[in-house]
Formats: C-alpha cells, structure tokens, sequence
C-alpha cells in the first residue's frame, strides 16, 4: 500500500489510520465492512494508477461517489476502496448551458452552483447523494415529467476503463459506453466527470402536504384522481414519511411552470385532500430530504398504475410498519416516459409508479422485524408490477439485476465484455460479462 501511496497526489487510508474507521463507513450503517485501503483520489492519474493497482494485486475494487448506495456498494471487504469525495469541482459554462462537474459532488453542490446562474439540471431530492451513483443508475427527481431523469440530461462524460484507458463517451465518441452509462451504473469504469444540460428553472411551486397515516386508504384515492392527466410541468409522490412526531401519509409536489397554473393545481390538491400540515410555497429547486444516515434496507418495483389492489395492499401493511419506514409511489409521466426504452441503458420509460420503501432499526431483533415486514409488503405488490429501478435494489438482490435492465441487459453484457471483460468492477448491481437469460423486465 505504501507503494501505491508514493505514487498518488492524493492520500491512503489504511487498518490502524486514525481516519480509518471514519473513512470506512457509508451511509447504510447495516454495511460494516473493513476495507484494505481508502484511496482519496486528487485527479484522474490517481484513479488510473488506483485501478492498475487493484487490477495488478487481484484485489476487489469498490468505487464511491457520495457513499449512498442502498446496498453499500461504496466499499467492500479487504479491497480497495477508490474514494472520488475530494473530486467536487462544479464548472457553469452559462452560453452553452452546460455544467461540468467532477463525479464526487454531491447533489446539493450542483444545485448551488448553476442556481447562482439561474439555471439548472434535474437533481435527486437528497443533498448528500452522490452524483456518480445518482447519474449512473438514472436519477429520480421532482423535475423529471419536464426534463427526464437525471442521466437524459447527460450530453458527454469522462470515463477511465479497467485497462486504463481515459475514455470521452458521448453521442460522437464511444458511442456504445455512452448509452451504457446511463442508467448502467458503474459496471463499465470510473467516470471521473460528467456534461450536464442546463434549463432555465426559476422557483418552483413545492412541498409536501400531510395527512395522518390512518387515513392513507383514502388519500391515496383522491390524490389518484387529482394526478390521472398531469401537466408535463407537475411531479407528485406519495407515502409514507417518518416525521420527528411519528409517520404521516405525505403527498410531495412540485410544479415548475406558469405560477397561474401551479396556484390552480395546488388549489385543487388542497381543496380535495384537506390536509392537516401543508409546506407548499414558491421557492428555488431545492434538494431537502436529509436522511440520517443509519442501519437500513430497501427494496423497490415498478407499478403501472395506483389501482385499487395497489392502494389496499398498501394501506393494509402500514398498521403493522416498524418505527422507521418510509414508502414512496413516484409519479412517471410526461418526458421521463417518453424516451424509447432502448435509447440508453435506463429501461423505465412507460407511466407509472416507482415503488420504494426502506426501513430502518437500531437492534437486531428489530432488524429481522423490520426486514420481514419490508419484504412481505414488497412480496404483496409484486403480482402488480414489472421491473425496478436499479438503485433501489439492496445487496441480497443481485438476481434482479436482469430484471432492471429487462430487454436492455443483453446489449448491456455485451458493452460489459468490450469494456470489463474481468468484471473488475464487480462491486455494483453487477452486470455479468457473460451472457444471461432474459430477466422479467419492465
Ligand atoms: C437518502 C437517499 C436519498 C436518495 N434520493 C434519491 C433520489 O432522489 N433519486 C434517485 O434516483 N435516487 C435516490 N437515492 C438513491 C441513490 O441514487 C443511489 O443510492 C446512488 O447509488 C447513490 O449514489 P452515491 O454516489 O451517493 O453512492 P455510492 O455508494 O458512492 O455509489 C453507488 C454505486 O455507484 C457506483 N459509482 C459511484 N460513482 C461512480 C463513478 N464516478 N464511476 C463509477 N461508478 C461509480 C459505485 O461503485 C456504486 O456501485 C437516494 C438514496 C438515499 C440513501
């Protein structure tokens, strides 16, 4: 390790370190895995010279962005973790709209950055994400009826390959990475930066509005009614929030269009939901779902549609939810959904609901409470819905990984064997350089 060290601008963190035990963590606190080193990578030699050193002493090689995998995919046991948090560069480029930033940013540094321009790209609705796990699996977020996900705004990216090579994917360059990394996420190499689109974004109409959790049956109904021909302009969610008071039912809009029509629409929402806490107010985008991190687990799937067996088997597990859930049906419509579902590695196009729910526990009789009920809810949705959206997926489901890319995972094995033949970066959603059958797909 002391030889890598001497070869990097940047720093490792080994066994013994005073940083070690600080360094080693993520997000998901049920993940509690010793590494071998945490290289703090400073520019892109660094990640070349870190690759070849996994590459050359066999070792598994975790990349890390922000750190929030659901499934702890920013590290791994005795290997290497190559850590991009001190790569969060941020350029505006305002006459071609377009932000360059380097891959360890976190959300709200993106935000920050082109809002002090008055422009924008869609961005996930927690600060702290990183923006290479957030882009790499696709990106939900409360402007994606308008603008897409996350990854339909990515015009061209930096990528550093298993054999070293520092690749520029884009629709002219590398076309087949190009399509994989979006929405692929980090099976095909490191990308050490990436071209976003701006738009012009001024404030939105947003919030949430709370309904008390007992209720959630008929809530569910009425907000069902009020979203059945949203505007492109308009993105909702549902379910349930854990709140410092206890869960409550909770609808979260944004509007982000003509203030007269979002006044119009959130009347509407108000006048046939009669919430008993509203938060609705113009405001600058903004991502302001903290989430502490904590031992957790989530599963997730994709839903046609909220029908009446969607709502009742929903709303018949909240009784018994362990303290700590948090659930959420997000509304796919307008431009999301209207990209062919074979134009980029990103398979969710048609309308519908992507269903997540995570929970947490602080004991471990809690936990296997916790992760019962998760799973038994899960299993009760299942007959309803067809596909995933990868970064919802937790660490015992791999076998799913087919089943999220659907009829994308061929082509996705096949940039798999061009690009990672020895499935170095393995420490993902993996997709398998060899071929595998067809997965039940979106
Ligand atoms: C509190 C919370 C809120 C969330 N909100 C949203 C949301 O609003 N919308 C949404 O779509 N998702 C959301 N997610 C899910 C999130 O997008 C994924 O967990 C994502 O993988 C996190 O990215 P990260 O970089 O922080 O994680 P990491 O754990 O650092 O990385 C996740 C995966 O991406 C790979 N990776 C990361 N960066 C790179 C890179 N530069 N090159 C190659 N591979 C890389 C890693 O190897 C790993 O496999 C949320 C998750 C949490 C915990």
């Amino acid at each position: 390790m002391r030889a890598l060290a001497a070869t990097l601008r940047g720093t490792v963190v080994v066994p013994g370190d005073g940083e070690y035990e600080s360094s080693r963590k993520v997000w998901n606190r049920a993940v509690n895995l010793r590494p071998a080193a945490i290289v703090r990578c400073a520019d892109v030699d660094d990640i070349v010279r870190t690759i070849d050193f996994a590459q050359v002493n066999r070792m598994p090689l975790a990349v890390r962005s922000g750190g929030h995998s659901q499934a702890g995919h920013g590290t791994c046991e005795g290997g290497v973790v190559l850590d991009l948090a001190a790569l969060r560069a941020v350029d505006v480029d305002s006459t071609r709209r377009v932000v360059k930033v380097s891959s360890g940013a976190r959300v709200a540094d993106v935000i920050r950055a082109t809002q002090a321009h008055g422009l924008l790209t869609p961005m996930g609705s927690c600060p702290d994400v990183g923006i290479g796990g957030l882009t790499l699996g696709g990106g939900e977020n409360f402007l994606m009826a308008k603008y897409g996900v996350v990854c339909d705004n990515v015009r061209a990216a930096q990528v550093v390959t298993a054999d070293g090579r520092t690749l520029t994917a884009s629709d002219h360059e590398n076309a087949d990475l190009f399509w994989a990394i979006r929405g692929g996420g980090g099976n095909f190499g490191v990308v050490t930066w990436f071209d976003y689109q701006l738009h012009d974004v001024g404030e939105v109409l947003s919030g949430r509005l709370q309904f008390p959790i007992s209720g959630a049956r008929d809530t569910m109904r009425r907000y069902r009614s009020l979203i059945a021909d949203p505007p492109d302009e308009l993105d909702t969610s549902c379910g349930i929030a854990e709140l410092a008071e206890g869960p409550v039912f909770s609808i979260a809009l944004s509007f982000c269009g003509k203030r007269r029509e979002g006044e119009r629409i959130i009347a509407d929402f108000r006048a046939a939901l009669d919430p008993q806490k509203d938060t609705v107010a113009w405001a600058p985008y903004s991502a302001d779902m903290e989430v502490p991190a904590a031992p957790s687990a989530g599963t997730g799937l994709f839903l046609d549609d909220l029908t009446d067996d969607v709502i009742d088997a929903f709303a018949d597990a909240i009784p018994g939810a362990p303290r700590a859930t948090t659930a959420s049906f997000s509304h796919f419509h307008g431009a999301v959904s209207r990209v062919r579902p074979d134009a980029m590695a990103f398979p969710l196009r048609r309308p519908g609901f992507d269903f997540f729910v995570s929970v947490a526990w602080t004991s471990e009789p809690e936990r296997a409470a916790a992760g019962a009920w998760m799973k038994a809810l899960a299993r009760s949705l299942r007959p309803f819905g067809a596909g995933v959206y990868v970064n919802n997926l937790n660490d015992e489901e791999q076998s799913r990984v087919a089943e999220a890319y659907g009829p994308n995972y061929e082509r996705l094995a096949a940039i798999k064997r061009r690009y990672d033949p020895s499935n170095l970066f393995h420490v993902n959603h993996n997709v398998q350089p060899e071929a595998a059958g067809p997965g039940r797909g979106p």
